[in-house]
């Protein structure tokens, strides 16, 4: 769970529920991250034993199909149901049963198909090299595909019937009511339709329109050169992307530094075409927003989940604001790491090391403890959904690294892991539990058609979860060293979910705000803007931390932002959590029950008036000033140990 490149975080296959009728573009732009990260990812290491491929440590996919075979039986029939719903085209309009009826039909099946997809994915990422797994995920890939072309037509004509005449058939048939909230949402849009045949030519153009990540992830990952050096004893590596990500966390600092220079130095040699391929991803998506009329490219990215842009730009504000606690966090890393002077190749070691393991047991146990704050009712379903055979959870050869949940509506959440007993394993374990927990709840209380929520809202359970299991870890530890253990890595999470990711919120604004203002983007430019952010956020000026030009080339690599206005939602997501674990923990049922009711509601409202009903307003202040807040309490923690 590498939170902070966020090119080998907990992945999750983020389509489906409302499969039908969503756009191609935004099904491919949820495949498309999940590709990138798993090429970027060195195989795991086997430590497979024997007990680790007991029955018990290795999912049961029965109850999502009994067999291959009768997952391919669902396969073609759901292919086979397709023609039925080109058949209602033409027919939404005609009145409130024929619409409830055509609507039912489709619910049916997109669940048929995400069944498909779910018990496909899940399979082939327990072994990526297994041939049988990986046609049946390109067919299920396939399949949802096709049903995205044979719906295609539902939402032109939904916004054709017009909003008086939908409002009247809800009105009129009991049976609407939760295909509501996804009609008002396809008339919402309307303003920001385009004719059918600009459509059709937008979406007949998407490939080429998408080209550039395929070009930077081409060249980022195979055509570049990586250069060889050679380590302290005499051993050489070639310094790739995945030799960076392990090699930056050495204890020796002339490694980090030889690291850092090779990686960033090569890196820097492509920053002419690198600049034109951010900058075509960077232009496609300012000329798509004002094709559909958005104000700006930000605005349009957030009007698909009814985010006000005021969220975003009060993020970046607050981060802001909080840089002196992040340069407080930098100052005592120094101390702890007994350096001279501070330089950016020094942000990735441990200040600490612990020597303990943390079993699966031992995990479920713990997180079952530290979620206690969260009640009685959340604690029965956690304990209950853990001791069943819905984790896939040791690494083994072939398998995809990292850790997800996904599932399908109606069955308990699946869980994907590679738990190697140690405290980040036991800390993933507590986050894809508050995933699997967040949609248990919503599928619990709401319909099919209502229970998946978006990205805005879907790191917000995790992260919650996280918090509790270190305040609970610190309130129990048994040395000092332990506790600083917890309250380190709680801080270098706070830094690479938090400040890291709204400094890449911060880069894509100001890319795209200098597009909109007519400037032309090249590499160097982009490398200028880049460089600012780095020297801003770690305190250059201040004499916090230096920042050697040479590793602004950083901005080339970061692969998520050719998928802007998305990583943002990190940064909100753990400020949510932060507020929502402080609240909690102060006590009081009123804001563990506001807590809940929001995983409950699924995707039944908007993220924004959802939050704010829990007493949460994101276009505030509030969230974000809780995380610096407690950002400042574990430094103070810190120190006062330290101090001892
Ligand atoms: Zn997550």
């Amino acid at each position: 769970m590498d939170r902070d490149s966020m090119t080998q975080h907990h992945h999750r296959p983020h389509f489906a529920r409302r499969l039908l009728g969503a756009s191609a573009i935004a099904l491919a732009a949820a495949l498309a991250p999940l590709a990138s990260a798993a090429a970027q990812q060195a195989a795991p290491a086997s430590t497979e034993a024997p007990a680790k491929t007991d029955p018990r440590y290795v999912w049961d996919l029965t109850p999502i199909f009994k067999d291959d075979a009768s997952w391919d039986a669902a396969r073609k029939q759901a292919l086979a149901d397709l023609p039925s719903l080109d058949a209602l085209k033409g027919t939404l309009g005609k009145d409130a049963a024929t619409l409830r009826a055509a609507m039912d039909r489709m619910s049916k099946v997109g669940h048929d198909v995400e069944r498909v997809l779910v018990y496909a994915y899940l399979q082939y990422s327990t072994d990526t090299r297994n041939n049988a797994y990986q046609e049946r995920w390109s067919l299920a890939q396939a399949l949802s595909a096709q049903a995205q072309a044979a719906t295609a037509w539902v939402s032109p004509e939904v916004q054709g019937v017009g909003a008086e005449k939908i409002a009247s058939f809800i009105k009129a048939d009991a049976g609407l009511s939760k295909h509501a909230f996804r009609l008002n949402d396809i008339l919402r849009l309307k303003a920001h339709t385009l004719t059918p045949e600009t459509e059709a030519a937008l979406a007949a153009l998407g490939p080429v329109l998408g080209s550039a990540s395929n070009t930077y992830s081409a060249l980022a990952n195979a055509d570049i050169d990586w250069p060889e050096i050679t380590l302290p004893d005499g051993t050489k590596r070639k310094v790739n992307q995945s030799a960076y990500q392990s090699l930056r966390q050495n204890d020796d600092r002339a490694v980090r530094k030889l690291v850092f220079d090779t990686f960033w130095t090569k890196f820097g040699q492509y920053a002419t075409t690198m600049g034109n391929t951010l900058g075509a991803a960077v232009q496609t998506g300012t000329i798509d927003a004002k094709l559909r009329g958005y104000p700006t490219a930000v605005a349009a990215s957030l009007a698909n989940n009814d985010i006000p842009e005021s969220v975003y730009r009060t993020l970046v504000a607050e981060a802001n604001k909080g840089l002196p606690t992040l340069h407080r966090y930098f100052k005592l890393r120094q101390k702890m790491l007994k350096l001279p002077d501070l330089y950016y190749y020094d942000i990735y070691p441990s200040l600490i090391s612990l020597d303990k393991k943390f079993t699966l047991d031992e995990s479920r146990t713990t997180t079952l403890a530290a979620v206690k704050p969260l009640g009685k009712e959340y604690g029965d379903m956690l304990a209950a959904l853990t001791a069943k055979r819905t984790m896939h959870v040791y690494p083994s050869e072939g398998k995809d690294s990292g850790a997800y949940h996904w599932g399908s509506y109606g069955l308990d959440p699946y869980i994907f892991l590679n738990h190697q007993d140690d405290y980040n394993s036991m800390s993933t374990y507590a986050h894809e539990w508050g995933h699997g927990m967040h949609s248990a709840l919503a599928s619990k209380n709401q319909p099919y058609e209502l229970a998946n929520y978006s990205l805005f809202m879907a790191e917000i359970a995790s992260t919650t979860n996280e918090m509790l299991l270190t305040d609970y870890l610190v309130s129990k530890a048994k040395t000092k060293e332990e506790k600083l253990f917890y309250l380190g890595q709680s801080l270098e999470g706070l830094r690479g979910t938090f400040f890291r990711q709204t400094m890449f919120a911060e880069f894509e604004l100001a890319t795209h705000d200098a597009v909109e203002r007519g400037e032309a983007l090249s590499g160097s430019k982009m490398k200028d803007i880049y460089c600012g952010l780095l020297k801003k956020y770690h305190g250059d000026a201040e004499g916090v931390m230096k920042i050697d030009e040479k590793y602004c080339a950083e901005w080339a690599f970061i692969p998520h932002f050719y998928r802007p206005f998305y990583v943002f939602q990190y940064a909100t997501s753990i400020s949510a959590g932060t507020y929502f674990a402080e609240q909690i923990s102060k006590g009081g049922a009123k804001a563990r029950d506001n807590y809940l009711n929001v995983l409950k509601a699924g995707g039944s409202e908007y993220p924004y008036p959802l939050l704010k009903k829990a007493g949460l307003d994101m276009a505030t202040a509030a969230p974000y000033q809780a995380l610096v807040r407690r950002m400042d309490a574990t430094i103070d923690q810190m120190e006062k140990l330290l101090a001892e």
